[in-house]
């Protein structure tokens, strides 16, 4: 089968085969198909796009190239979780006790921030001591004994997925639907479930910017899901602004332990609520109205913020760190208070500059090498619909060298936008599908 003709296919409107998407993954995986020639294909998927069987057959033969995890001798429901990536997006963290707490496996990989966005692993490695290196042996083990485990994402899982994502990202053709759907699938895919919920943002920080959009990602993520047996529901949540209080990632850890004691920011708690609650509802242990009531219960009794200190302390990370983070994480040495300069309400809070922000402090990776610092970030006081007044603490700015806050002043106020007139605060879910 010649390469060429698999792109001409595409090119001119029509679908491709099982197999002529198998000879075109393989072949690039193998080195036998050039860049050249596979960045031509994505180009013409990224104007014509893949149809549901193709989508199908990309996410598998992804899945089929690296290594699987198989957790078929773990009892219980186990029940997995990804979310489209965020600025201040923890809701793992919590939401991983909760169900755990309530008799689900949360058994998942995980993987490391780059650019505006933070990753899981990143939050979770600042706490000391904690290992996210487990082997497959003790991450079963574990999963199996209290419920719970997290480790990050290994080089091995969707091999094809990183070399093509490595080239998407240089030819412009990431934000194509087809293929985020089939390269989020073929990893979620590579560890077996019993139920995936998904957790797609809109907005200024994220990869979709409007509802349709994100619908249409959703939709194609359920429907391959769906095919490979698996439960697959999405929640639609918003990122037109940070999501909580905090950003950073010793920060964010405290604000996960804080809304596990049922004491978070609003928006975050409630987005936190949504998705536990459909976790619960995706293993099939509650419907819609039980599920909400089992995980405000697991919050008021305390299970949840307990399961969260028995992972912890299973994975390495100080006991009953709940209560003693305070002494366990290193302060930033430069805290300082970000005024408002105008009374009025805040109208947007940028959600991308403010995760750049942090990144450029310390918080995140420009390049995939760059150390993380885990204290540092921001704390962001006032989302949007707040009143304001001149004067007022708008954000607190944690960082270690004085150079890089400097240069970082301008830019954290120019990132809220202050207006005259009362300003409605978005919904922090749009839509469960
Ligand atoms: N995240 C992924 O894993 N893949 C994409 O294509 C986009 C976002």
């Amino acid at each position: 089968m010649r390469t060429y003709d698999i792109i001409i296919k595409k090119r001119n409107g029509y679908s491709n085969t099982r197999d002529e998407l198998r000879s075109l993954i393989r072949g690039f995986v193998d080195g036998y198909v050039p860049d050249y020639q596979m960045a031509a294909w994505l180009m013409a998927v990224y104007f014509n796009h893949l149809d549901a069987e193709e989508r199908l057959c990309l996410t598998e033969i992804m899945t089929d190239s690296g290594e699987k995890i198989d957790l078929s001798s773990i009892s219980g429901i186990k029940v997995d979780k990804h979310s489209t990536g965020g600025v201040g997006d923890k809701v793992t963290l919590v939401v991983g006790p909760i169900v755990a707490a309530a008799g689900l496996v949360f058994a998942k990989l995980s993987g490391r921030g780059l650019g505006h966005t933070g990753g899981t692993i990143d939050k979770l490695e600042s706490i000391p001591g904690f290992k996210t290196s487990l082997d497959i042996d003790e991450f079963k083990q574990q999963s199996e004994r209290i419920g719970i485990a997290l480790a990050g994402q290994t080089a091995q899982v969707a091999i094809a997925d990183k070399k093509l994502y490595a080239l998407r990202d240089v030819t412009a053709t990431v934000d194509e639907i087809s293929l985020i759907a089939s390269s989020i699938m073929s990893k979620k895919l590579a560890i077996d479930s019993d139920g995936i919920l998904l957790d797609v943002k809109i907005g200024s920080g994220a990869f979709m910017k409007d509802l349709e959009e994100a619908k249409e990602l959703a939709l194609a993520m359920i429907d391959i899901g769906k095919r490979k047996g698996r439960t697959t529901k999405a929640v639609i949540s918003d990122m037109n602004q940070p999501l909580g209080i905090a950003v950073g990632n010793s920060l964010e850890v405290v604000e996960a332990i804080e809304t596990l004691k049922g004491k978070g920011p609003n928006d975050f708690s409630s987005l936190c609520r949504v998705i536990a609650s459909q976790m619960l509802v995706v293993g099939g242990v509650a419907d819609e109205d039980d599920a909400q009531v089992i995980v405000d219960r697991m919050i008021d009794s305390g299970e949840a913020i307990e399961k969260f200190n028995e992972f912890v302390d299973a994975q390495g990370g100080p006991k009953d760190f709940s209560e003693n983070y305070e002494s366990c994480f290193d302060r930033a040495a430069i805290i300082e208070e970000v005024r408002s300069q105008v009374s009025g309400y805040v109208k947007s809070v940028d959600a991308e500059s403010i995760g750049l922000i942090c990144m450029r402090l310390g918080a995140g990776r420009e390049r995939k090498e760059d150390r993380i610092d885990p204290a540092v970030g921001m704390r962001v006081l006032k989302k949007i619909g707040d009143r304001v007044e001149k004067g007022e603490t708008i954000a607190i700015v944690y960082a270690n060298q004085r150079d890089r806050f400097e240069r970082e002043t301008v830019a954290i106020r120019d990132c809220f936008c202050v207006s005259e007139e009362r300003v409605q605060a978005p919904p922090i879910v749009y839509e469960v599908l």
